[in-house]
């Protein structure tokens, strides 16, 4: 695959000071599907932890609690496995869609893309004006002018980073929780401090930061020459139309006319022309901005394209290529990992394991204690009533103080159990205990617990 012939980053100078840049925007077919996307994803993610789904939000990882909410389904602590699907498909998800269509996540979804492309930039261009306005602008002297737009601007930034963090930090605390905190910082200490610290950062990302974020910080960028061949679809630059690049009615010259427009569009300050780069975020601008300088001179579009590099060489693009089936082949397994141990889920389930500490305890009257710890999981929207029993052996007890307990619907409640038969004459000194657990609804699981105990010889 063809590289860049300069890898130095374009918005960092000779002497290494960053070079600020000046983006125009093109509002052309792909801005204009980009923006409907960016707006609707900007949407859910306002929306989700201010809505109800079957009275919970319908977004909300409440961590001090253990519980995530997430579109109507409850995820306990004890339900770590279902995460590990989803995080699975969500991976193996950008991975497959990372080698059919390059960096589609960074330009279409990431909203660090969608915040400072639909939102910042436009409001920057509302304020200061278009680039050469904003280039006019910093260069000026100090003025009246020039201090309201910029702390205008500047007012702008951090309301839109205090309302992007509030939202981020109602996530966790809920709808409830942030508006406590809003109106009394004290109530939610770690929740004020965490708003205050995303508020900053967002801040100093939209005011000062941006690209650098994609260029430096991200590590997704980097993967990309691993995830991407020369069949995956992505922003590419005709080489073979474009070159030699030429005013227009120069003879030989290919189509490019060498406008510049395709670099002054693009938020990373980098020129397509040169190939595949890490710091493209296929966010197609420069597709836009060649689309109509191609009308403007007479040539047909899409000298920047979405195209893979084999079809830009005249050879067919392979959709079907061994990492596509293996990434495919991944989320297969991860799906329908998650639809079964969904199916097999429960609304109560119990779990009973050993405590931390000796295996067993001789008590002074003969008897032996096992020292368990006793977990019931809640999933469902009603509270239950818990109560236990020993079945087996006869002369076993179990011992769980605060029993029979009501365990609230979507909660996980974790008590200590003990235990307790007379010395039973195993040679091993090993044997079974079966533990009946139910609710007042006779629905129950009974639990075998391997009993131990001094070998008998
Ligand atoms: S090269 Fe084109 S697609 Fe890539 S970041 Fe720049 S404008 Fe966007
Ligand atoms: S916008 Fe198109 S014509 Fe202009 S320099 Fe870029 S590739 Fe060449």
């Amino acid at each position: 695959m063809p590289l860049a012939e300069d890898d130095r980053l374009s918005t960092i100078g000779d002497k290494g000071k960053r070079l600020w840049l000046y983006t125009d925007r093109v509002w052309g077919l792909w801005l204009k599907r980009r923006a409907i996307v960016a707006y609707l994803l900007f949407f859910i993610l306002l929306l989700a932890p201010w809505i109800d789904v079957k009275g919970d939000p319908a977004l909300m990882f409440d961590i001090p609690n253990r519980k995530f909410h997430i579109f109507g389904m409850t995820l306990l602590a004890s339900d770590g496995l279902y995460l590990l699907f989803l995080m699975g498909f969500v991976v193996f998800g950008i991975f497959l869609v990372t080698a059919l269509w390059g960096r589609a996540w960074c330009g279409w979804a990431c909203p660090q893309t969608v915040f400072l492309e639909s939102i910042i930039r436009p409001l920057e261009t509302l304020i200061e004006g278009k680039p050469g306005a904003r280039r006019k602008l910093d260069a000026a002297p100090t003025t009246g002018t020039k201090i309201w737009k910029k702390s205008l601007k500047h007012v702008v930034y951090a309301v839109v980073a205090g309302a992007v963090s509030t939202t981020f930090v109602a996530y966790f605390l809920g709808r409830d929780g942030i508006l406590e905190a809003q109106f009394d910082p004290f109530s939610h200490p770690a929740g004020t401090g965490f708003f205050i610290g995303i508020t900053l950062v967002l801040y100093f990302d939209f005011a000062w930061f941006r690209e650098q974020t994609c260029v430096v910080v991200c590590p997704y960028g980097r993967f990309q020459s691993v995830l991407l061949d020369s069949d995956s679809v992505s922003v590419n630059y005709d080489t073979k139309r474009g070159e030699p690049r030429g005013k227009k009615g120069t003879v030989g010259a290919g189509d490019c006319v060498d406008c510049k427009r395709c670099i002054q569009v693009c938020p990373t300050g980098i020129d397509i022309r040169k190939g595949t780069q890490m710091e493209c975020v296929a966010c197609m601008a420069c597709i836009d901005a060649c689309d109509e300088v191609m009308e403007v001179v007479g040539k047909p579009k899409g000298l920047i394209r979405f195209a893979s590099l084999h079809e830009l060489e005249g050879q067919p693009t392979r959709k079907l290529r061994p990492r596509v089936v293996a990434y495919a082949a991944l989320i297969v397994v991860v799906t329908v990992g998650l639809f079964v141990t969904l199916s097999n889920r429960r609304e109560l389930e119990f779990t009973l394991a050993r405590a931390p500490g000796p295996v067993y305890v001789e008590m002074g009257d003969g008897m032996v204690q096992n020292h368990a710890n006793l977990r019931i999981s809640n999933r469902g929207d009603e509270d239950h009533i818990i109560n236990v029993e020993v079945l087996d052996p006869p002369d076993g007890k179990m011992v769980v103080p605060g029993i029979p307990v009501i365990v609230k619907a979507g909660h996980e409640q974790r008590l200590p159990a003990f235990l307790m038969r007379p010395l039973p004459k195993t040679p091993d000194g090993k044997s079974k205990f079966r533990v009946r657990i139910s609710d007042e609804r006779n629905f129950e699981q009974v639990i075998e617990w391997s009993f131990l105990s001094r070998a008998q010889l």
